[in-house]
């Protein structure tokens, strides 16, 4: 899923830990691809006898863009978090913010003047993050050889992208409004207001959103089918359906997810899973997504969404005032109600997730843990079947198995892979 910072803060507000659950990840984690290994348990790296063509396993070529990849990564979580608080700074301090705001407010009905003005917002935050996200999202991913599409191809997935986020975001935007200017404890009726809008969105996310990026069709492999629908059965999940998707349209990185809720609920694999992964392996990792289902993440994600929500609009609360008050003249404006002050919010916003994540974090590493028991567990793979999965995983994503302590402490939400290894291959089955 594609998104703009920005968008992605405010529909952060509803489904802030959702967005693994709600668009992908769990087992391989697109969107920071650090769920595998390349660590054997003895600690040796496992490499190809020779360096030829093939991905799998491990050429020492491939060793040196995974390490430059990781490390890469590593540092882009800082850059992004300080480009995306410059941004809504220039938007704060130019005064852009105000004059949107005295742009939109000549729409009478006040609703669609708050959405003229989210609009204006976004495509203005769109347009100066461009540069940074183009470099990002494209010319990196193309680098290592990730991408899949031409250029136009991409930018017009990107618009479409930031299209959804210009709809999605007004409800939440306007709520959040509505409620500062009428509300002393809006921050707490925000959050329960969240509820319901976060699980409409997981609901509606795999059936009308996904398809606008990709297509989803009944797994063509039936005697793959019949294996995951056999372990879906076991684990009690009826009524699933299949779905492969062409994921390799895109980007040639691997995973796999089960999301979804009541009637929209569907176990999906990338194509580009199916055709590098054995059947068994394939099992393992299917079993660890079912895992998340059959464990409730998906609402123990939303209970710890709500939550932070909370906490964070709170924080916001008491402290975003003295701030506002200080440079209300280069501001122009000079209270939390007027919807001028959104860039600052987000500011506030983007700090304190930055700072807290280490806790979603953990709670995220927490429920991995008990997605690979419980995939483990139901597949009855081997131990050194999973840890081939993982293995590939790390291989085909780049993903670093072995991160320093403090990086996999403050930012993974998976367990590092050398860790994920050691656990499936030391796992005793009861
Ligand atoms: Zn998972």
């Amino acid at each position: 899923m594609r998104s703009t910072r920005i968008s992605a803060v405010l529909v952060a507000l509803c489904i802030l830990c959702l967005s693994p659950v709600l668009f992908a990840d769990t087992t391989g984690d697109s969107a920071t691809s650090i769920d595998t290994s390349v660590i054997d348990s003895a600690g040796q790296i496992r490499f190809a006898a020779s360096t030829e063509e093939a991905l799998y396993p491990l050429s020492a070529e491939r060793y040196e863009k995974l390490v430059s990849y990781s490390r890469f990564n590593n540092i882009w979580r800082f850059v992004s978090f300080f480009v995306g608080i410059a941004i809504l700074s220039i938007l704060l301090f130019s005064g852009l913010s105000a004059r949107f705001r005295d742009w939109a407010s000549r729409v009478k009905v006040k609703f669609f003047a708050v959405w003229v003005f989210l609009i204006l917002i976004m495509v203005a935050d769109y347009l100066l993050g461009f540069p940074v996200h183009v470099y990002r999202r494209f010319f990196v991913e193309q680098q290592y050889g990730f991408l899949n599409q031409t250029f136009i191809q991409w930018w017009g997935e990107d618009l479409l992208g930031l299209l959804i986020m210009l709809i999605l975001s007004i409800i939440p935007m306007w709520f959040f409004y509505w409620l500062v200017n009428r509300i002393r404890k809006w921050w707490l009726v925000f959050s329960i207001g969240a509820v319901p809008l976060a699980i409409f969105l997981i609901v509606i996310a795999p059936v009308l959103i996904s398809p606008l990026f990709n297509d989803f069709v009944p797994l063509e492999d039936k005697a793959l089918e019949a294996k995951i629908l056999a372990l879906a059965d076991k684990a009690g999940i009826e009524g699933s359906d299949v779905f492969q998707v062409n994921a390799s349209k895109q980007s040639s990185k691997l995973n796999a997810y089960v999301t979804g809720l009541f009637g929209t609920k569907r176990i999906v694999l990338y194509d580009t899973l199916i055709k590098n992964f054995t059947h068994d392996e394939i099992r393992f990792i299917m079993a660890h997504e079912m895992g998340h289902y059959v464990k409730h993440h998906i609402w123990w994600g939303l209970l710890v969404a709500i939550l932070f929500i909370a906490g964070s609009l709170w924080l916001v609360s008491r402290t975003i005032q003295p701030v506002i008050t200080r440079f209300r003249h280069r501001f122009r404006f000079d209270r939390l109600g007027d919807m001028a002050s959104l860039p600052l919010v987000l500011i506030f916003l983007s700090v304190i997730m930055f700072v807290f994540q280490p806790i979603t974090n953990g709670l995220s590493r927490v429920m991995e843990r008990q997605a690979d028991t419980y995939g483990m567990e139901m597949s009855g793979v081997s131990g050194e079947t999973a840890a081939t999965a993982f293995d590939k995983l790390s291989v085909f994503n780049l993903s670093d198995p072995d991160p320093h302590p403090i990086i996999e402490f403050w930012f993974y939400d998976h367990p590092s892979l050398k860790k994920r290894i050691a656990f499936v291959r030391g796992y005793q089955r009861w």
